[in-house]
């Protein structure tokens, strides 16, 4: 896929830097060796989730922006042979939505017409109940504290990587296992084994 597609025409000659680029509204497509992180850490989950339960796999991109990670993993689940595998974009930003699905059907428009992957508006604080539980799902947004709703839509064996704000006002990147399912639902701390991996910065996750 060509990166060039989900920037603004403007940025055009600058996008295969490994570098956030201005998608409007005050947002950005994340740098490359961030889409990758992101994938690499979700990877795992996937891969063994594809083994045990291959029609299962979902994924849940929360901020999708450009839409340009929501159809990289797409792409993944097409070459890993994960023919039902689904993508699930969710933005609050109306208009980052519609120029997301332009972006997406100038060269992977296959993705939305096979519904492998779909964008629609939504809120990350509280994800995609009705398309859940989710194999992996990935905050593009830096949040100020958990949000237990989403954390709850992770499937058992599920991953979650989220920037999420520490102590002092500075964000870092976690990695967020789902080791054990409550009966009733609701967020409970020890069905989580919560990885502080990095400091990172990503515009906030808007309530
Ligand atoms: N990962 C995307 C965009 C990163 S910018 C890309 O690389 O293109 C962060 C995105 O999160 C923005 O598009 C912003 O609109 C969105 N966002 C912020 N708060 C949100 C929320 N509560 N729910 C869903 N999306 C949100």
């Amino acid at each position: 896929m060509d990166r060039a597609n989900y920037v603004s025409p403007i940025w055009t000659q600058s996008a295969y830097d490994d570098a956030p680029l201005s998608i409007g509204h005050g947002q950005t497509i994340s740098a490359p060796h961030m889409h990758s992180t992101a994938m690499e850490e979700l990877l795992p989950a996937i891969k063994k989730a594809a083994k045990e339960k291959k029609n299962l796999v979902r994924i849940l991109d929360v901020g999708s922006g450009s839409g340009y990670l929501s159809v990289a993993f797409g792409r993944l689940l097409a070459i890993m042979g994960i023919a039902d595998g689904k993508v699930f974009g969710i933005d609050v930003v109306e208009d980052l939505v519609d120029t997301s699905l332009q972006n997406v059907k100038k060269e992977d428009g296959d993705l939305l017409s096979s519904g492998k992957v779909s964008i629609r508006i939504g809120n990350g604080w509280r994800g995609l109940p009705s398309e859940g539980p989710f194999t992996a799902i990935h905050v593009g947004a830096g949040a100020d504290a958990l949000p237990k709703d989403l954390c709850v839509q992770l499937a058992k064996g599920g991953r979650m990587v989220i920037p999420v704000e520490t102590a002092g006002g500075y964000q870092s990147f976690y990695r967020i296992d789902r080791v054990a399912l409550s009966d009733d639902g609701k967020f409970h701390e020890e069905d989580f084994v919560m990885k502080e991996l990095f400091p990172v910065r990503y515009v906030p996750l808007v309530h």
